[in-house]
C-alpha cells in the first residue's frame, strides 16, 4: 500500500508530498519531495497517531452521568464513590462492550494506542471469575475488535489507603494479594498474545492502594515493560502521604523506586519545584490528563517547569469523560495560560504551540506505551490524516492549530498497524459498537 500526503510531520518537521510504502503493518519507505504516483492514496496533511497513555476504559459508560453538585462541596472523592457504584454493576459482557465505544471513540479523536490502566479484575460480588484474566479478555477483545493498538497494564490494588488499610467493600472488584496478581499478569499476557504489537506493563495503582513492600514484591513481573502508577492527584493523598511515609508521594517515589524511562507517573499534580526537576532528570514520563483533572477538580500539573527541565510527558484521557486528542492538548495548554496569565506557553520561543504540543506528547506516549511512534521507516503504520476546509490556506503548523484550537480542521483517516480503521472522521465498526454499547449503559442506568 502507498500513501502520498501533501505534507506529514516526520520527526525532524513538516515536509512536503511525501510518499508512504507500507506492507506488514510496517512503514518500510518515507520519501519526499516526490510527486503523487498512479495508485496511490491522496492525502492532505499527514501526522503520526498519537498514544492515550492512560485510560480506563470503562468508566466511558459513566461519561456526563455524574454532573450534579453533592449535598456538601463536591470533589474527587463524591464521583469515586458514584464511580464504585458503577463498576460494581457491570457485568463482563458490558465491560466489553463499553471498551470497545472508547477506544472507537479515541481512533476517531486521532489516538492509535492505549494504555489501559485496568483494575476491574473480577466478578461483581468480589470473587475472582474462573479464569482470572477474563476482564483483561475482555479488554483485549475490544482492542482487536476496533483495531486500537493496546499496552496493558494490569492493576496491582489491595488497599483502601496508606498503612495497608483494609480495602473498601466498594473496591472488591480490583483486589488482589501479590501472588494471585502474578497469575493475573500471567492471564493478560496470554490475552494481548494475538494482538499486532500489543505491549504488557504493570500499574501498582497508587501509594494508597499499594504499600511500599508489596510494590517491591510486583516490579520484577514488569519485567523490561512500563510500570504505571497513579501519583498525587489530590491534596489529601499528598497530606497522607506526608503523615504515613515521610514523603510526599512523588518525591517518596523518586528516593525509594527505581523510577526510570520505564515508569509513567500519572498526573503527577501536586509536585513541588524540587519534585518537579527531579521527575524531569529521572527519565520517567508524566502521565497528563488535563480533561479529566479538570472534570474532577484535581489542579494543575506545572508543565511549563517541568518542560522547560526536559521533563518528558504525554497525555492520557482517563475516566474518558470526553474523548479528544485537540481536547486534552488544549485543555493542558489552557491550564496554563489560566494559572500564569500568558498566552502560548507550552511552545519554543518563536515556534506553534501545537506543534510543540502534539510532538511532545507523541514522543512520551510512545516512552510511556512502550511503543515506536512517528512518521518513520520500521515503526509501525499508525497514521492520522486531516480534513477541514479550512486546511486550503495557511502553513502546517497553523493547520494543526486549527486541530488543536478551533475544531475547524478535524480526523479524517485513522491507520493502525497500516489497517485503516477510521474513514471520513467515523470508525468502520462504529455503528454495531455504539448501538451495543449503547444498551449495556442503558442497562446500567435503569438499575
Ligand atoms: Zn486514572
Amino acid at each position: 500500500m502507498v500513501i502520498h500526503a501533501r505534507a506529514a510531520l516526520l520527526p525532524g518537521g513538516w515536509a512536503d508530498n511525501v510518499r508512504l510504502t507500507i506492507a506488514d503493518g510496517r512503514i518500510v519507505s518515507v520519501e519526499t519531495g516526490i510527486a503523487r504516483q498512479p495508485g496511490d492514496e491522496a492525502l492532505g496533511l499527514l501526522l503520526p497517531a498519537m498514544p492515550n497513555l492512560h485510560s480506563h476504559a470503562f468508566q466511558r459508560g459513566m461519561a456526563g452521568l455524574t454532573e450534579y453538585r453533592g449535598p456538601a462541596e463536591d470533589d474527587f472523592w463524591s464521583w469515586r464513590k458514584l464511580m464504585y457504584l458503577f463498576a460494581l454493576g457491570m457485568n463482563a459482557e458490558q465491560v466489553e462492550a463499553i471498551s470497545a465505544l472508547a477506544f472507537v471513540e479515541m481512533l476517531e479523536a486521532g489516538f492509535g494506542r492505549v494504555g489501559e490502566f485496568h483494575y476491574l479484575h473480577h466478578d461483581r460480588d468480589g470473587r475472582p471469575y474462573t479464569n482470572i484474566a477474563e476482564l483483561s479478555e475482555r479488554i483485549a477483545a475490544a482492542a482487536s475488535g476496533t483495531g486500537i493498538g493496546l499496552t496493558l497494564l494490569p492493576v496491582f490494588y489491595a488497599h483502601a489507603d496508606f498503612g495497608g488499610a483494609l480495602p473498601l467493600e466498594g473496591q472488591r472488584r480490583f483486589i488482589t494479594q501479590p501472588d494471585a496478581f502474578a497469575r493475573l499478569v500471567d492471564g493478560a499476557r496470554k490475552a494481548i498474545a494475538g494482538l499486532p504489537e500489543a505491549r504488557l506493563g504493570i500499574a501498582p495503582h497508587s501509594l494508597r492502594a499499594a504499600t511500599p513492600d508489596e510494590i517491591g514484591a510486583i516490579l520484577p513481573l514488569a519485567g523490561n515493560g512500563p510500570v504505571h502508577i497513579h501519583a498525587a492527584e489530590q491534596v489529601k493523598e499528598v497530606e497522607t502521604s506526608l503523615a504515613t511515609l515521610g514523603a510526599r508521594p512523588v518525591e517518596w517515589l523518586l528516593g525509594n523506586m527505581p523510577v526510570d524511562r520505564h515508569w509513567c507517573l500519572i498526573h503527577s499534580t501536586h509536585v513541588t519545584a524540587d519534585e518537579t526537576a527531579r521527575l524531569a532528570a529521572s527519565g520517567a514520563t508524566a502521565g497528563l490528563c488535563p480533561v479529566t483533572e479538570a472534570n474532577l477538580g484535581d489542579g494543575v500539573f506545572p508543565a511549563r517547569d517541568f518542560a522547560a527541565a526536559g521533563g518528558h510527558f504525554g497525555i492520557g484521557t482517563d475516566s474518558n469523560v470526553l474523548i479528544g486528542v485537540a481536547e486534552e492538548l488544549r485543555q493542558l495548554e489552557y491550564a496554563q495560560r489560566l494559572t500564569l496569565r500568558q498566552r502560548n506557553v507550552l511552545a519554543e520561543p518563536g515556534g506553534s504551540t501545537a506543534r510543540f504540543l502534539f510532538e511532545r506528547a507523541l514522543a512520551g506516549g510512545g516512552r510511556a506505551l512502550d511503543a515506536a511512534t512517528g512518521i518513520a521507516a520500521g515503526n509501525p503504520a499508525d497514521l492520522v490524516s486531516l480534513k477541514g476546509e479550512a486546511l486550503a490556506y495557511g502553513s502546517p503548523d497553523e493547520a494543526l492549530g486549527l486541530f488543536l484550537f478551533s475544531r475547524q480542521v478535524t480526523t479524517d483517516c485513522v491507520w493502525v498497524n497500516g489497517k485503516k480503521c477510521v474513514e471520513g472522521g467515523t470508525h468502520r465498526h462504529g455503528e454495531a459498537i455504539r448501538r451495543k454499547a449503547l444498551a449495556a449503559i442503558s442497562e446500567l442506568v435503569a438499575d
